[in-house]
């Protein structure tokens, strides 16, 4: 691709390269820890990140697995962020790297710091050494540890790593300035002890490096250019430059900073994501309410669209929360092109066709797509008893009511002109159960009458060729902005009730008998759907992926 895009980020690459700085090269990295899966807030720093790599000739992007904490890390999450990845539409190639892999080397950059005297044992418990830090206002004062010797320290960290200490009683800390403004720069922790086992390098280690160590320094071995992170981070640039220079990489990464993608109504922190699967207030990562890759893919989301999002939305350097709106904006565009039109009645109700022969089907010319001509067409099935849904039958119509109700008319979508000439109730509830209708023969497609105009078109299925579904109705997952709850309130008590609806009596065409998981329709007058991998022969499922009418207000 050419660079179309423009951004701060990609200006500053751009000149970069125009200033031979990094001799031209371009290396980017996603870096996420597999400690959950991905979500949509990730998918804005994979577009922007491959993306960037991508659009510059030679340009590539790792794929890192910022795997330094040994207690929430899991294999699971490391196939499922592959897996995502590569849906998306990006290629690491064979440049996929685990910053666990960096462990050897990483203690050794530490033993260096500890020679030139920048590092240092601390052995203050965890609360001395914050009551130390000082606070925004006050300089941090130093630890009666600061001055031990070189030899001493090199001997306490060898002995950290060799595990004679428990955990919690040193760690090993840069030593920059107790004074810095910037209270990243007090002496930050590099090292902490922790006697557990991680899941790839096992016990092979009990000592782990912090991020603010670990990060930059895998940057700066994999020959990253520039180290593009989120705003939080901003304040640890210093940090990651000191790192850097003191630990004398041949490649001194530039961090650029954007902000992160917040969405309305959902949550986007892996540690909530994590409560609400734990606590099984979702079916899963991959529920369709999620605003995980997973969970969108399930409910219908497709690659492009989600890449056409993020895209629009742009990378800007103050925190911004983008409306859902805006996202259903761009699956619908996206479906609209190419989700294949299909019949399907979700509150089934019956309608019998009096004048039409008994026994007799005909099969009916249907359009595949309107926007797509290539899509061709399909045969449905009519017969005298179809399905119509109740939403489109009225017994007493309000003024703007154009559909069924005793005494009128609509057209069948793809068949005939058929009028409402009474209804059976059922006699217990006064429920109606059954249409009772007629047609005329005359009104379909090459008939004399098929260009009489009426009101309305509907769309049925018929009764004994339909396929049982069920749906899956999706709303917000959340009923207040996650960012407007009060802090000292449980956040889960805003979850929203309704974000699932199941309606398990839905009649759907036959041609779907077989549609396989995954595949995207649809429904006619409806709204897109997707099919669901619990559909058994038995039954379909389908989730709602987005209605048909746009909300999204310009
Ligand atoms: P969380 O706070 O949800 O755990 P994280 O930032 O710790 O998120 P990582 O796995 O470290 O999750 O993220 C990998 C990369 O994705 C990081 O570079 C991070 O900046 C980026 N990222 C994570 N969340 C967002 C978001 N909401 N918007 C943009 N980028 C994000
Ligand atoms: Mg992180
Ligand atoms: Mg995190």
């Amino acid at each position: 691709d050419p660079p179309t895009r423009s951004d701060f980020i990609r200006d500053i690459v751009a000149a970069d390269r125009a200033a031979g700085k990094h001799d031209g090269r371009v290396v980017t990295r996603f870096p996420p820890e597999p400690n959950g899966y991905l979500h949509i807030g990730h998918a804005k720093s994979i577009c922007l990140n491959f993306g960037i790599a991508n659009e510059n000739p030679g340009g590539i992007c790792h794929l890192r697995m910022d795997d330094t904490n040994p207690t929430t890390e899991d294999p699971e999450y490391v196939q499922a962020i592959q897996d995502d990845v590569r849906w998306l539409g990006f290629d690491w190639q064979d440049k996929m790297f685990f910053a666990s892999d960096y462990f050897e080397r990483l203690y050794d950059y530490a033993v260096g710091l500890i020679q030139k005297g920048l590092a240092y044992v601390d052995s203050l418990t965890a609360d001395d050494m914050r009551t130390y830090r000082g606070t925004l206002t006050e300089p941090g004062q130093a630890s009666p540890f600061r001055t031990r010797s070189i030899e001493e320290n090199l001997d306490l960290f060898r002995r950290m790593r060799a595990g004679e200490f428990p955990d919690g009683t040193h760690v090993l800390r840069a030593k920059i300035d107790m004074a810095a403004p910037n209270i990243n720069l007090r002496d930050p922790v590099l090292y902490r002890i922790r006697h557990v086992a991680h899941y790839r390098t096992g016990t092979r280690w009990c000592i782990y490096p912090a991020y603010d160590f670990a990060h930059p320094l895998s940057d700066a071995m994999e020959g990253i250019t520039h180290s593009i992170c989120t705003l939080e981070f901003e304040d640890h640039r210093p940090l990651y430059d000191w790192v850097v220079e003191n630990c004398g990489t041949a490649q001194h990464p530039q961090q650029i900073e954007f902000a992160r993608l917040n969405v309305t109504f959902t949550v986007m922190s892996k540690r909530k994501l994590l409560d609400l699967v734990e606590r099984k207030l979702v079916n899963g990562w991959d529920d369709p309410r999620l605003p995980t890759l997973k969970g969108l893919r399930r409910r219908g989301f497709t690659p492009e669209a989600l890449r056409a999002f993020c895209e629009a939305i742009g990378v800007a350097k103050r925190d911004a929360v983008v409306e859902m709106q805006l996202l259903e904006h761009f699956v619908r565009e996206d479906l609209n092109k190419r989700a294949p039109r299909v019949m399907a009645v979700l509150r089934p109700l019956r309608l019998v066709i009096e004048n039409y022969p008994e026994g007799q089907v005909e099969q009916l010319e249907a359009v595949n797509n309107p926007e797509d001509p290539s899509a061709g067409t399909r045969q449905v099935p009519f017969s005298r008893t179809l399905y119509i849904d109740q939403e489109d039958f009225r017994e007493d119509p309000p003024k703007q009511f154009f559909r069924l109700s005793p005494g009128r008319e609509v057209r069948l979508r793809y068949a005939y002109i058929i009028t409402c000439v009474g209804v059976v109730k059922d006699p217990a509830t006064g429920e109606v159960t059954e249409l009772r209708c007629t047609y005329d023969p005359e009104t379909k497609s090459g008939g004399t009458q098929a260009q009489r105009k009426v009101k309305a078109t509907i769309h049925w299925v018929s009764a004994s060729h339909a396929v049982d579904a069920e749906v899956r109705l999706y709303e917000s997952l959340m009923l207040t902005d996650p960012g407007k709850i009060p802090a000292d309130q449980d956040w889960t008590q805003h979850l929203n009730p309704h974000s699932l609806e199941r309606l398990p009596t839905c009649k759907v065409e036959p041609s779907l008998a077989s549609i396989a998981p995954g595949t995207r329709v649809q429904f006619e007058r409806v709204g897109y759907f997707c099919a669901d991998p619990d559909s058994s022969p038995a039954k379909l499922v389908f989730n709602r992926t987005v209605t048909l009418k746009d909300t999204w207000a310009k």
